[in-house]
């Protein structure tokens, strides 16, 4: 038969899924010789022997703990349920793995009317033994027998209303006494100390089921088969008097990571006490003075435990008349800045490698140099949420178009742009923009991609609004109505729009940021590029560390106010001659910014995708707007309205785009061909080293790619014979379609690099359009019909899937091609550790997920490290 109960010097900090960790840290601490009141667990396998047996305890089970329970009365000097000389438990939960929303703990367990009597003579306190009973009435009678705690809290405060008090320390041991007595006819509870240990047992096992439990367990994808131990220990008392007290304590401090011991501390209280924040704790400095002794023990315990476990702990303890004990160590929770500085630190002072520091921080800690994020303790008022479309906090005064966004933001004010969904139009808006909200779109509709490469914060497919532009409204679900002008707040990072403005935290680098980026670099083999297309975006990048451009995507360059209606009047051309003028002219803007962006990335490689949206994105839909670009470029508005007409698509996503627009109009592909390679011609004369990487989208086939390959070709032995400099260029393609993925292998011999666009790869896989899918996804995510949004992290089960086979295809084929990833997910920590796993060369994201990335891709790395 299993051993079901173990002493405190029977385990240690590996028995974790068998004591739990509650468990297995006190064994430790232990066996590490800290002064730990002693006790013993019930192991977790004992508990799924409970639910087995339709929640029965298991016959023996009180026998076996009743030989550890003599065990422990001999330790301790004190007997279980002897009014002379008491032995009180406290008891608790533990699970493997941490898991808020099981039981609460029961503290004074073995108390009742005798045995407080025999603790008051004891102790001759007996202020302090029937504080101490009746707050084993309220836990008991709330966490074992279900009756509410709120009720009891109420009678404390009709007492305290009655006689003339306001706090706890204003009552007397009698006042306690008389709270004892009226709990006591709220509720009937066993006076045998060994029926509360039995029920409470019993409790704790059935504590894994709660709901509150259950969901969390779903929500993290922890096992419903691990169980919880149940932690027996012998209570210490932190309120036995003015020598004893208790506090709680991180060995560095949780929010700055500064190496200096950091806590809490309030005299005469228990550790709820200190917790509840009823009374003004003291820093644990402050007990250097008063106790230097008891101050010398703990300081030394945490120094102890920290280099023992080598992280930053949090630690629990309690000093009874002048004795310190330890009650609990666990690994401490921290801000994203501290987690930094904590792990560089630790590293400095020899405690942990580069590789295990990287292990120990994560993306939300990263995004905290990144972005203003909002402070957690300070949300209020959430009145809708949607996708956490483009990360950081965002807090702003409403506005409904670009232009009011503008206009606003010319006065001095910070604006939040409210859309139905987001269009190139837009995007002078978005850009001035502290964050972005709209109501439809997914994650990588044009909003999301958009604001995310500028690293605004933004929120997407928020469905719970309904927006009115003419009435300037947003409507939430519940009936709150957000007007122009009123002020709310965005946390792009978990999709919240809250009202009003919620404090946030300053976003900026650090030394210890830039150090650990540096082991990152040091430790990964992915390479990491970015999404950009500006001069600013890229240097933005390349500031952050991006070594290259992994896609730039030339169609951003046309939106500017001056190219966009030349753009569209060649859109708008009838003939080839009149659409060649008007690209004539775009060659112009092309060049420039793809030499500006040459000069950026100088030595570093960058890819240029030929035109690929929809081109009726770029047209005019309103009346007003056709017949104000029919002034400008002087074109009669019937005709735009005709041509426009023409160009609309039933299902632009699966249309007219990509590189079918170089089989339709090779004069376009010629004019981007010719002003990359001239431009890359001209930075070298100016003495950089471009490196630019041609880049056909959307393909399906071999023949596309041999036309169109031709047309580039043509258009570079044009520029070149009027250009001395020869120019390194590359050509490739962009995997996008699962035919693409399918063919790889005879695609392969035809390119250099193949850059995975998972956006479009998922979309087609699923059938999931990407500006529709902000409708739907949230619900799927609530209704678990998919695990994650496909769109954020790469599905490996499907699109992964065609990764695997297009790699291993192609490179069955043909060596030397360099493969990358270049959707949105290429800033996705999950799935850069799967392009990692498949051997691709880089990953590419946008300009703020670069740190991220280059973490995550180390974190890739070392995670695989056999000795890590
Ligand atoms: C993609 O499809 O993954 C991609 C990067 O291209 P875009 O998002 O511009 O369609
Ligand atoms: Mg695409």
């Amino acid at each position: 038969m299993a051993k079901r109960v173990y002493m405190f010097n029977e385990g240690g900090k590996d028995d974790r899924e068998l004591l739990g960790g509650k468990g297995a840290n006190l064994c430790e601490m232990t066996g590490l010789g800290l002064p730990v009141p002693f006790g013993f667990i019930i192991t977790t396998s004992t508990c799924r022997e409970f639910f087995q047996a339709g929640n029965n305890l298991p016959s023996l089970l009180e026998q076996e703990y009743r030989v550890a329970l003599d065990l422990v009365e001999k330790k301790m000097g004190a007997r279980f349920g002897d009014p002379e000389n008491p032995l009180l438990f406290s008891v608790r939960s533990g699970s493997p793995v941490s898991m808020p929303g099981m039981m609460n703990t029961i503290l004074n367990l073995g108390l009742n009317d005798e045995i407080t009597e025999g603790l008051a003579r004891k102790s001759g306190n007996p202020r302090f033994a029937y504080d101490s009973y009746r707050r084993f009435i309220s836990m008991f009678a709330d966490v074992v027998l279900g009756v509410e705690g709120k009720k009891f809290e109420r009678e404390i405060e009709k007492y305290k209303a009655a006689h003339g008090k306001t706090l706890d320390v204003d009552m007397s041991a009698e006042d306690w006494q008389e709270i004892v007595r009226i709990y006591k006819t709220l509720v009937a509870f066993p006076q045998d100390p060994f029926e509360q240990l039995r029920l409470a047992v019993e409790a704790v096992f059935l504590s894994w089921h709660t709901p509150r439990a259950n969901v969390y367990r779903e929500m993290n994808n922890i096992p419903e088969n691990l169980g919880t131990a149940v932690n027996v220990q012998s209570m210490v008392f932190g309120n036995f008097g003015d020598d004893s007290g208790s506090g709680v304590a991180f060995t560095r401090n949780p929010s700055t990571g500064e190496h200096h011991f950091f806590g809490e501390f309030l005299f005469n209280a228990a550790g709820e006490d200190v917790v509840a924040g009823i009374r003004t704790p003291l820093s644990v400095d402050a007990l250097q003075e008063s106790q230097p002794e008891i101050y010398q023990e703990l300081y030394q315990t945490q120094e102890l435990l920290e280099k023992h476990y080598r992280d930053m702990q949090d630690i629990e303890f309690t000093v009874q008349e002048g004795k310190f004990y330890m009650l609990q160590t666990r690994s401490g929770k921290r801000t994203g800045r501290a987690s930094v500085k904590i792990a560089v630190d630790m590293v400095k002072e020899g405690l942990i490698t580069e590789s295990e520091a990287l292990m120990r921080v994560s993306t939300g800690h990263v995004e905290a140099f990144l972005h203003p994020m909002v402070d957690p303790d300070a949300k209020t008022d959430i009145v809708a949420t949607g996708l956490p479309a483009s990360p950081g906090g965002a807090t702003g005064e409403v506005v409904f178009s670009a232009e009011e966004a503008e206009d606003e933001v010319a006065a001095g004010r910070s604006v939040i742009l409210v859309r139905r969904e987001t269009t190139p139009e837009d995007i002078h808006g978005m850009k001035v923009a502290a964050g972005v909200l709209t109501e439809l779109g997914g994650m990588t509709s044009h909003a999301a991609v958009v604001a995310r490469g500028m690293g605004v914060c933004a929120i997407t497919g928020c469905g719970a609004l309904s927006i009115d532009y003419a009435a300037g409204t947003a409507t939430t679900v519940e009936g709150v109505v957000i007007k122009r002008g009123d002020v709310i707040t965005l946390d792009g990072t978990s999709g919240e729009v809250m009202l009003g403005d919620i404090p946030k935290t300053e976003a900026s680098s650090s030394d210890d940021f830039q150090v650990l980026l540096s082991w990152a670099d040091k430790h990964r083999r992915l390479k990491v590029r970015a999404n950009a297309e500006t001069p600013e975006d890229a240097a933005k990048a390349r500031e952050l560390g991006a070594e290259g451009i992994g896609l730039c995507r030339t169609e951003h360059m046309f939106f500017e106010a001056g190219r966009i209606d030349i753009m569209r009047a060649m859109i708008l051309s009838e003939t080839r001659e009149e659409r060649q003028t008007f690209l004539d002219q775009l060659l112009t803007f092309q060049h420039d910014d793809m030499l500006e962006l040459f000069k950026v990335m100088d030595g570093l490689p960058v890819t240029v995708r030929l035109l690929d949206p929809p081109l009726h994105e770029f047209l005019p839909q309103s009346d007003d707007d056709i017949n104000a670009l029919s002034e400008r470029i002087g074109k009669p508005a019937e005709k735009i309205r005709e041509i426009t007409g023409r160009l609309e698509e039933v299902n632009p996503m699966l249309g007219f785009r990509g590189c079918r627009l170089s089989v339709v109009y090779p004069e376009i592909t010629e004019m981007q061909v010719k002003a990359i390679i001239s431009a890359a011609a001209d930075a070298i004369e100016q003495g950089c080293k471009p490196l630019p990487e041609i880049m056909i989208p959307l393909v399906i086939n071999v023949r596309e790619i041999r036309l169109i390959t031709e047309i580039i070709d043509k258009s570079i032995r044009e520029v070149t014979r009027a250009k001395t400099a020869s120019v390194p260029y590359k050509i490739g393609t962009m995997m996008e379609t699962p035919r693409a993925a399918l063919g790889a292998h005879r695609l392969a011999p035809e390119v250099e690099f193949m850059s995975f666009g998972t956006n479009d790869l998922t979309q087609m896989t699923y059938g999931f359009s990407r500006d529709d899918a902000g409708k739907f996804i949230p619900k799927y995510l609530e209704q678990k019909l998919v695990d994650a949004d496909p769109f954020v992290t790469l599905d490996q089960r499907a699109v992964g899937r065609l990764m695997e086979m297009a790699v291993r295809e192609s490179r069955a084929v043909k060596q030397g091609i360099k493969y990358g990833i270049c959707g949105e997910h290429g800033g996705d920590p999950r799935s850069i550790r799967f392009c990692h796993d498949l051997g691709l060369d880089y990953v590419s994201c946008s300009p703020f997920r670069v740190p991220i990335a280059r973490i995550a891709a180390a974190q890739a790395n070392v995670g695989f490290e056999p000795n890590d």
